[in-house]
């Protein structure tokens, strides 16, 4: 019996391919790393060749992160008139230089007629040395085995020829892919099984979600004896999406007894699916199975009144195991675990019975309300701990703000913004200009500032995305800025929620600059060997 199951991640490939979701490099590359610290196996990075230079960059910069999960490229079979060290996608496959490359091959007969526009001999050939030739240039191979269940209803000895081709070429697994989603639990599972008896590699499994089943057949496979599960992070993916990595590993870990992750980084699941949405730019799904907010939310009295006598009268796992909490909506007395968890990581001798514990985590939730986040923005939320905690006062005082934009049919937009900042009982009173307000905004808030704080000239904005938070009980519309700053050594996400886009940009660029004059301060008072201040 297998108990520990390879976790394949595509969010940056399957889940790159979802409507409405684009990731910039910058993004796949935080994408990556967090991926890594909720201990992935695999991390498909996407699809390098010369039309996505996007992926080719990844690839590249990706290395110098030194993951400890395998970077894997992605794609397929060489064409079939290219010899396979002259075919483009090949040699791209190598040339990204990634210990593992995943090609994809067909196994239905109708994908290779109709869409190769080759014979199912030649496929074969062509499933073969595709994967002889990467795995000649010393790489692992993945093989994908696309349309498996489709192929093997209509013909199951080709569709087994196709994953013999794999092995014979040297794959070190295949895997099965559901890749249309219209295989139920009971066929996908006969099927599996039928297949894994007859190869003597290691099998793995990749479903979709268009018939609702992609977490159940991710389930029944690895039941059947699947190695490997492929899947994205939220669900992400073409048309329904893919099996959701954020179901399927509880699923494994507390109910099967697996070993995917491990129970340290189930803990994390949740804090990732929410950061992975501020990232995705798309709302957090709430009822999303054990990370969703509602996964663990009691809200009928009947059902509240046996919550309280005991949990398991209402909740199929401890809500804790995944990073979530238990909230009874009618008193909102919402559990503080993942809070806890986050501070302790700042503050490790603050215990969950200190009252300043609490003082914080009543401000958190008090912003939370209004629409903050900060699942994404540690440097907003370690800057909040440290004013609340009295660790930290602020090195400047914004006093106003003033943005002008300019926009006829012959020009680009010009802006200008009027700063006034107070340093030390000292108003500096600075006009800038900039691509548009928010830009003015930073560059006339760096010049009233800078002299009194050179470092701030290190700072520099990586990335800026604004969110429209749902109206609730007819007040306005509030937004949600996010911005992902840099000093060249460290990056850091700060937040600002307002009904103005430009005062939510203008709170989050202020926390952006206060937590790294506040990095600073703290590092100072080490090197001094003072009290320090965590
Ligand atoms: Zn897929």
């Amino acid at each position: 019996m297998i108990n520990t199951i390879e976790i394949y991640d595509s969010t940056l490939r399957d889940g790159a391919q979802a409507e409405g979701i684009t990731y910039s490099l910058e993004d796949k590359l935080l994408i990556a790393r967090r991926l890594d610290e909720v201990g992935v196996r695999y991390i498909e990075g996407g699809w390098p060749n010369p039309t996505n230079p996007k992926d080719l960059a990844f690839f590249k910069e990706v290395r110098k992160l030194n993951l400890r999960a395998t970077v894997t490229a992605f794609g397929s079979t060489r064409r079939a008139d290219n010899r396979p060290d002259q075919d483009p996608t090949l040699t791209t496959l190598v040339n990204a230089e990634t210990d593992s490359v995943a090609i994809f091959g067909k196994s239905w007969a109708l994908h290779v007629t109709n869409v190769l526009k080759t014979t199912p001999e030649k496929n074969l050939e062509l499933i073969e040395d595709s994967v002889a030739y990467v795995v000649g240039e010393g790489r692992e191979v993945v093989y994908d085995a696309e349309h498996f269940f489709d192929g093997y209803k209509e013909d199951p000895g080709y569709a087994l020829a196709t994953l013999k081709a794999a092995a014979n070429g040297g794959a070190r697994i295949v895997v099965l892919c559901d890749t249309n989603g219209g295989t139920l639990p009971t066929e996908l599972s006969s099927i599996f099984q039928a297949t894994a008896d007859q190869l003597d590699l290691p099998v793995g499994i990749h479903t979709h979600n268009d018939s609702g089943m992609a977490e159940a057949n991710s389930i029944v496979a690895v039941e059947q004896g699947a190695v490997q599960v492929q899947g994205t992070f939220n669900g992400y993916g073409e048309r329904c999406g893919n099996a959701n990595l954020c179901t399927v590993i509880p699923a494994l870990e507390l109910k099967l007894g697996k070993r995917a992750i491990g129970p340290e980084n189930v803990a994390k699941l949740m804090g990732f699916s929410r950061f992975l949405c501020e990232i995705a730019n798309v709302h957090h799904d709430h009822r999303q199975p054990f990370v969703g907010e509602s996964a663990y939310a009691h809200k009928g009295g009947v059902h509240i009144d046996a919550m309280t006598k005991d949990p398991r009268c209402y909740e199929h796992e401890d809500p804790e195991a995944t990073g979530n909490e238990r909230r009874f909506l009618v008193s909102d007395q919402s559990g503080t675990s993942t809070m806890v968890a986050k501070l302790g990581k700042f503050f490790p001798e603050l215990t969950k019975k200190d009252p300043m514990m609490a003082t914080v985590l009543n401000e958190v939730k008090r912003l939370e309300h209004e629409g903050y986040q900060f699942e994404a923005a540690e440097g907003s939320f370690e800057l909040l701990a440290r004013r609340v905690m009295g660790l930290y006062t602020d090195l400047f005082k914004p006093v106003s703000f003033r943005t002008i934009s300019r926009k006829d049919d012959t020009t680009s937009e010009e802006a200008e913004a009027i700063v006034k900042v107070e340093v030390d009982g000292e108003v500096y009173h600075t006009v800038a200009d900039g691509d548009g307000p928010v830009n003015a905004l930073d560059q006339a808030l760096r010049k009233g500032l800078e002299r009194s704080f050179p470092s701030l000239r290190q700072v520099h904005l990586e990335d800026y995305k604004v969110r429209v938070l749902s109206t609730n009980d007819g007040t306005a519309a509030r937004v949600r800025v996010w911005i992902e700053s840099s000093d060249g050594r460290d990056v850091w996400g700060t937040v600002g929620v307002s009904e103005n886009v430009i005062e939510a940009s203008w709170l989050a660029l202020l926390d952006s600059l206060h937590f790294k004059l506040m990095r600073d301060a703290v590092e100072a008072s080490q090197v001094k060997g003072g009290t320090g201040t965590d």
